[in-house]
């Protein structure tokens, strides 16, 4: 049998995204590599995204790690959704579940039923009231998906919430016990091979070298590797997605926990509430062109409900992404390859699609075009979906009571979200994709939530009795009322299953 000779992974970065991908690659990997990862504490980690989506279960049960460990340690609290005020107008109250609307009758999809009768002028209740893991949300309750496909308490996923400076030090302790090697140092030059273009090494400060086979920049804002040493030109999305800055301020917990992000539309932008277990996290998301930086701070100190545990902390992004994340011999993941602000919690979910294609594609010590061009599509595809999926939420608004609404409200939009607009308008049509982060529920969620809906429906829909459907549908409600009231308060879930060390 043909072996090969084990691929030398240097990573540079121990942020979220550098130690994500160190554990990874050591535990799936085995002996196809080794792993150096370089980081900097003096430089430190941009210690800030603390929301998930689901996917993130899977990947932590490919790396072996028990939910009630990384729960406790990072003072994690479950997700089931994120719940969006004042986007489509002030006073509006939507929530994006981890989950379907209704259950589905054969291959139509359930909203098209709720169109139908609404269309009718039959009594329906908002499509929110028909998701189970909305109105388990809205009761702030919480319970592990049921494992029959056929019980109501199955239609629903979840995901965590959890503090980010705490996250990255529990996946290192992993990734070193799988073998991953760490140098503490600030990379100060990097050197390429004349011939190929190929990053040959990194030099350290201290003035220690380290070369490797493929390199991971995982450096953050800066894109040391990808950016700065082999120049991949950035692709800028600001003018459909403006926000520039946000300020974060972490604030004793008030009420009882909720198991949602939440996301509330501010002037110049949008707030997170994202509540942990030992405190609340918050951020005011704005654009600089509509804000200047010290009312934004000013504005989410009002805001926040409980008094804040940390001076207001400023940071500064840009929307958009490197045109190829992996150049030569150098895969950039992480705040490195690009960034889409945090409005649906899809940067640490980027950078663990981008570490599954890199396993998937693991290349060996000579990088093949073939491996890259196929890991740049894939991300490209992620990135540009999710673009689409978070200018819908600006867009489709009505507010105009600032100029940075009428501003999203009115800029023109990628023709192919104005498509994918027009087609749920029409008849309820959400554009199908085989694979990827938000399927079917989330767009509807969102149109609906903002008041696009659906003028008319998929013609199947008609062939069951409008009078049983109506029935049907109010004994749907029935069920998810009496089911969620069975479930535990989501704080109680916690004390009871993964409370972290000092509060157990
Ligand atoms: C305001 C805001 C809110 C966010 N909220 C969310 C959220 O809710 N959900 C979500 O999924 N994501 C969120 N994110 C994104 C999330 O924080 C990042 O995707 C994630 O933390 C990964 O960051 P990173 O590891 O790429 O970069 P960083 O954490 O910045 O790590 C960079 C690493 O590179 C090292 N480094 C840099 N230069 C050098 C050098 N020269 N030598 C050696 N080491 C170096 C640093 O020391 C550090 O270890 C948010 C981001 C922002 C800005």
């Amino acid at each position: 049998m043909e072996r090969h000779d084990p691929v030398r992974v240097v990573i540079i970065g121990g942020g979220t995204a550098g130690w994500m991908t160190a554990a990874a690659l050591a535990r799936l990997l085995g002996h196809a590599c080794t792993v150096h990862l370089i980081e900097s504490e003096q430089i430190g980690i941009v210690g800030v995204g603390e929301a998930t989506l689901p996917q993130m279960r899977a990947f932590n049960a490919r790396l072996g790690i028990a939910e009630a460990d990384f729960m406790a340690w990072t003072r994690g609290t479950f997700k089931l959704g994120i719940e969006f005020r004042d986007w489509g107008k002030i006073g509006d109250s939507y929530i994006h579940p981890f989950g379907t609307f209704g259950r589905g009758r054969g291959e139509v999809d359930f909203h098209h039923y709720w169109a139908r009768l609404r269309a009718l002028g039959v009594p329906v209740r908002p499509l929110e009231d028909y998701s189970f893991a909305c109105a388990m949300a809205r009761a702030n309750r919480f319970a592990i998906p049921a494992s029959d496909p056929a019980a109501i308490a199955s239609t629903f996923g979840y995901a965590y919430h959890f503090d980010a400076t705490l996250f990255a030090p529990y996946l290192r302790a992993l990734a070193e016990s799988a073998g991953v090697r760490r140098t503490e140092g600030e990379v100060v030059a990097v050197a390429r091979d004349g011939a190929s273009g190929d990053i040959a090494q990194l030099t350290l400060r201290s003035g220690e070298t380290v070369a490797g086979d493929l390199f991971v920049d995982c450096s953050g804002f800066r894109s040391l590797l990808l950016g700065e040493a082999l120049g991949e030109p950035w692709q800028d999305w600001s003018h459909w997605l403006p926000a520039d800055r946000a300020v974060a301020m972490p604030c004793r917990s008030q009420g009882e926990l909720t198991p949602y992000t939440s996301a509330i539309a501010m002037p110049a932008g949008w707030r997170w509430r994202i509540p942990l277990q030992h405190r609340t996290g918050n951020g005011y998301v704005y654009a600089s062109a509509f804000l200047p930086d010290d009312r934004a701070a000013d504005a989410l100190q009002a805001a926040i409900e409980g008094a804040p545990i940390a001076p207001p902390r400023p940071l500064r992004f840009r929307a958009g992404r490197r045109q190829r994340s992996w150049v030569n011999n150098c895969v950039a993941i992480g705040l490195a390859s690009g960034f889409l602000e945090p409005l649906e919690s899809t940067s640490i979910h980027l950078v663990q699609a981008a570490i599954s294609q890199l396993v998937e594609l693991f290349p060996a010590r000579r990088v093949s075009p073939i491996e890259r061009d196929e890991f740049n599509r894939l991300v490209d595809y992620e990135y540009d979906r999710i673009r689409d999926f978070l200018i819908l939420h600006y867009h489709a608004t009505t507010r105009r009571d600032s100029p940075f609404w009428d501003y999203v409200r009115t800029m023109p939009i990628p023709d192919s979200l104005a498509e994918k607009i027009d087609l749920f308008r029409r008849r309820g049509r959400v554009v199908k994709h085989r694979e990827g982060v938000f399927m079917d529920a989330s767009w509807i969620a969102v149109y609906v939530g903002q008041g696009i809906v659906p003028q008319g429906h998929d013609p199947r829909a008609d062939a069951v009795d409008a009078a049983d459907l109506a029935a049907s549908l109010h004994r749907l409600h029935d069920e998810i009322r009496t089911t969620v009231a069975a479930a535990p308060l989501h704080a109680a879930h916690i004390r009871a299953t993964c409370a972290m060390p000092d509060a157990a």
